[in-house]
């Protein structure tokens, strides 16, 4: 099995992260135990995390239980620093990206690390996205939008058209959501609710405004956890198309014959959705991922692909690996 999807965050301390970022770059707190921790902003604990998420070796040791061979590995977004001016954004996404292949470095037949870029500056995030890949990067990662901006934004379009041009392949993660902490203050609701609404805006983004239209079809995009609420929501887009001359202003095509440009992963923890899912983006063009290490992830790895009965012994390798091979060349 290949997971495309985890993530890590370097042993970086508050002292490395100022100098880089002053007040702005989170940071690791370990316990002395070495076992657990929490990334921090500034003085304030912003997730609990345990060792796998900085630590390769113990990592592995877990994906030798969970019998992954490989796994992607990229930034937990709260290392995007989209917000941030620019100088300490670029050399931070830089020197988070050196982090990331030394932490797979020790393992270089299981662990492959995807890129960050500082997506506030159209040059600045092609030049890193380019440097990052010759580093030996197999993709990047960005996130769904950045401030205001989302994937329909000229400039978030140009830097996916260079992407298309270099075959660097690409996977959008949602981030920053919506709806503000007064009305989800509770309960994860930015997480069950805004996350995936988050990821829906971003495809949809690149539907309706015909963007995909100027993007070369060789781009590989990959958007996160099933796409979210897109492939349920697909139905309602298409009868809004047929029926508002609004919703078709910028799209000259009916928004699901775009579908199958995306690629999506298989963490949606349902079999009727998975089977959804394939429906509407093909078999072909899911792929194993898991958000390993944290809660919200696949605790078993690819259990809910290995058990569904709809799947083609085809259909299953590919998702648990074929189509990961393929679409990030590993
Ligand atoms: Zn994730």
């Amino acid at each position: 099995m290949i997971d495309m999807h985890s993530h890590f965050f370097p042993a970086i301390g508050r002292d490395e992260a100022d100098r880089v970022a002053p007040d702005q770059a989170p940071w690791l707190a370990v316990e002395p135990s070495g076992k657990t921790g929490q990334i921090m902003l500034e003085d304030r604990p912003f997730r609990p995390v345990y060792q796998a998420l900085w630590d390769p070796g113990y990592r592995v040791e877990e994906l030798d239980r969970q019998g992954i061979e490989i796994q992607l590995v990229c930034a937990t977004p709260v290392m995007f620093g989209y917000s941030w001016s620019l100088r300490h954004a670029a050399e931070w996404a830089e020197r988070m990206n050196d982090k990331a292949l030394s932490f797979c470095a020790g393992h270089p037949t299981r662990l492959r690390a995807l890129a960050q870029v500082p997506l506030q500056d159209l040059s600045s995030a092609c030049k890193e996205a380019t440097r990052a890949m010759k580093a030996g990067c197999v993709g990047i990662q960005i996130g769904n939008h950045h401030g205001d901006h989302d994937l329909d934004n000229e400039q978030l379009v140009e830097f996916l058209i260079h992407c298309a041009e270099q075959d660097i392949p690409v996977l959008v993660h949602p981030w920053d959501m919506m709806g503000g902490p007064r009305r989800m203050q509770k309960w994860m609701l930015p997480w069950l609710v805004a996350m995936p609404a988050e990821t829906q805006l971003g495809m949809l983004s690149l539907i309706l405004s015909g963007a995909l239209e100027r993007i070369p079809e060789s781009l590989k995009i990959c958007f996160a956890h099933g796409g979210g609420n897109f492939a349920y929501g697909l139905g309602r887009v298409d009868n809004a198309w047929e029926h508002r001359d609004i919703v078709r202003k910028d799209c000259p095509r009916k928004p699901s014959s775009y579908a199958r440009r995306f690629h999506v992963d298989s963490v949606v923890f349902n079999p009727g959705a998975l089977r959804l899912l394939v429906d509407v983006m093909g078999a072909d063009h899911v792929m194993l991922g898991s958000d390993y290490p944290f809660p919200l992830g696949e605790q078993d790895i690819g259990s809910l692909v290995r058990e569904v009965g709809f799947l083609s012994p085809t259909q299953r390798q590919g998702i648990l690996r074929d189509n990961a091979i393929a679409f990030f060349k590993l």
